[in-house]
């Protein structure tokens, strides 16, 4: 079926998603700053709406892939009237398991699908189009979506109900998060011990601890010293929040999350809101005295 998708929030990871979008797909696109979306029209060659409204008034499916749910249920609001039956929203922000079944539920009493479908493999599985999604909803919205989330992904996974997808990525990233903290503290300590840090990344990438950050952005971006930005602490920070109220929603222990939350939420008042995640390192550098390479 041929889809005239709206895509909103053309952001770090939401603009390479978008160029794929556009190539597959007619496009007409929204961003908070009117330039990038401009911009991206320039490049890409698509439509760029005025507002929120006068996208989804020409779309048949819209994405949001924007930080919050919060923002995800502001545009649904300002659309508000205008939403049309039968239309999807898929939804590529991380975004919160509860908001999402309540904007779900509200777009259904309007006859709107609504699936959650957050991403996974970073700005440059973007580029590349390889990403890992996740899917939430009733098999009758996820079926489109799939069409439509397949020009940049590597992996789609329907995981349930709605909120589930949100769910899933949120526990993914408090994962990352914890792998952060533990293998910064961890390396650093090796290092004031006079062990270099590529000899104990290279035995621990050998072993059982080793995760993506010691395998890819340790190496990447602490040891080099180029600390490059593509995810930010904040929306880390946001997701550990998420996957905190996941594990106490659902009574399940919550020692490791919630000391990440307390961690990550420090890193993010020192470091501010546009420092990438991996800069939390720095955070633990500064208390150590030492710097991991
Ligand atoms: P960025 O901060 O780079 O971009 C955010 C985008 O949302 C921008 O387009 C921004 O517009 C827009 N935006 C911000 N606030 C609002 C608002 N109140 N209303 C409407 N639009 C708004 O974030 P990312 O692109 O990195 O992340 C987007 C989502 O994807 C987040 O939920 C994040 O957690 C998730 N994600 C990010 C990954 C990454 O590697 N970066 C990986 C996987 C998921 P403006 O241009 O005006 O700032």
């Amino acid at each position: 079926m041929a889809h005239k998708v709206g895509f909103i929030g053309l952001g770090a990871i939401g603009r390479p998603i978008a160029v794929h979008v556009a190539r597959a797909f007619e496009t007409m696109v929204w961003n908070r700053t009117a330039q990038r979306a401009r911009q991206f029209a320039d490049e890409e060659g698509a439509a760029v709406a005025d507002d929120v409204t006068a996208l989804a008034e020409w779309a048949d499916v819209v994405m949001t892939c924007v930080p919050t749910s919060a923002n995800v249920r502001e545009i649904v609001e300002a659309v508000g009237g205008a939403w049309r039956e039968g239309q999807l929203l898929i939804d590529l922000t991380s975004g919160e398991p509860g908001a999402s079944r309540a904007i779900a539920e509200w777009l259904a009493g309007r006859g709107l699908g609504f699936v959650d479908a957050p991403v996974s493999g970073g700005t440059s599985g973007a580029e590349a189009g390889t990403l890992t999604v996740m899917l939430g909803g009733e098999e009758r919205w996820v079926e489109p979506a799939r069409e439509v989330v397949a020009p940049f992904a590597g992996m789609v996974v329907h995981v349930g109900p709605v909120g589930t997808a949100h769910a899933l990525k949120a526990i993914n990233n408090a994962l990352l998060a914890i792998n952060i903290q533990a293998a910064g503290e961890g390396l650093a300590a090796l290092v004031k011990l006079g062990v270099s840090a590529k000899t104990a990344l290279d035995v621990i990438n050998a072993s059982s601890g080793r995760s993506n950050v010691t395998e890819n952005l340790i190496p990447e971006r602490v040891v080099t010293r180029a600390w490059q930005r593509t995810f930010r602490l904040a929306l880390l920070d946001k997701d550990v929040g998420v996957a905190l109220k996941v594990l106490q929603d659902t009574g399940v222990p919550h020692a490791a999350t919630g000391l990440a939350k307390e961690v990550f939420g420090a890193g993010r008042a020192a470091l501010g809101e546009e420092a990438d995640h991996v800069e939390l390192i720095k955070e633990i550098e500064r208390a150590a005295g030492v710097e991991i390479r």
